[in-house]
């Protein structure tokens, strides 16, 4: 067993490294052939300031949220209420989203959510959710984030009535890479995935095209055995 986990590891990270190569070498091709053809016509460099620096952006982008795919440095766990994380999400999106005329909206739960958490990691989680909502939805979308207690576990939901996901991508849109922007990464439901499973949570989406979406997630609550359970064992 510890060799297929191995393997599968290893198989995992060769992915990603392959991914992460063609993601970079393309835009490094591309800044090449512009300044080659510069260069070969003798054309001003200048024109084609804007495009280099579009993908100098797009390559820097990919090893920032790269990286974020890495160890954190020191594992931060500890007791944090989710209810802060979600507020702060707010704040940081509240600028963006009223700019296309979205509103987002929080039900929050009656009683306070610990969790045993990366307070940053869980804060990037909720983030990379609400800005896909964000960026999906036509203008004066609503993105409603909802949290709530079970006896042992935090459910939180991210609901946007945006145009949804295809029934054919649902399943790829937490495969790293995959993206259907022109300016994405791919990189950030699948970073989420892994926040997720640090915190041995789960993550689910439903999406009706023409309707929208929603991200389901779910925590073991700080206090419960479950939690303990898992965590002394993964
Ligand atoms: P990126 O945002 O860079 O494209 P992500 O991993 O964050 O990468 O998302 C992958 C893809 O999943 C997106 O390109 C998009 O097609 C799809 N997606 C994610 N969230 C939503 C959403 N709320 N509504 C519609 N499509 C979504
Ligand atoms: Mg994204």
């Amino acid at each position: 067993e510890e060799h297929m986990l191995r393997s599968d590891k290893l198989r995992v990270i060769g992915e990603l490294a392959s991914g992460m190569a063609h993601e970079i070498r393309n835009p490094l091709t591309t800044v090449k052939g512009f300044l080659q053809i510069s260069k070969a016509n003798g054309y001003n460099i200048e024109n084609w300031y804007g495009l280099i620096m579009d993908e100098i952006d797009r390559m820097s982008d990919l090893t920032g949220e790269f990286l974020q795919f890495s160890k954190p440095h020191s594992i931060d766990f500890r007791i944090y209420s989710l209810h802060e994380c979600i507020l702060k999400v707010i704040a940081l999106m509240e600028s963006e989203a009223t700019r296309f005329g979205h509103q987002i909206h929080y039900k929050e739960a009656l009683d306070p959510v610990p969790l045993w958490m990366d307070q940053d990691k869980i804060t990037q989680l909720l983030l990379n959710i609400v800005k896909n909502a964000c960026e999906a939805m036509e203008e004066n979308g609503i993105v409603r984030m909802e949290l709530s207690l079970a006896p042992k576990t935090a459910t939180m939901i991210i609901q946007d009535n945006g145009p949804g996901i295809p029934s054919d991508q649902l399943e790829k849109i937490f495969h790293p890479f995959f993206t259907t922007k022109s300016n994405g990464t791919g990189l950030g439901l699948s970073i989420c995935y892994k926040i997720v499973q640090d915190h041995q949570g789960t993550i689910e989406v439903e999406s009706e095209p023409g309707k929208g979406t929603r991200f389901i997630l779910t925590f073991p609550l700080a206090e419960s055995e479950t939690y303990i359970e898992k965590a002394a064992f993964s």
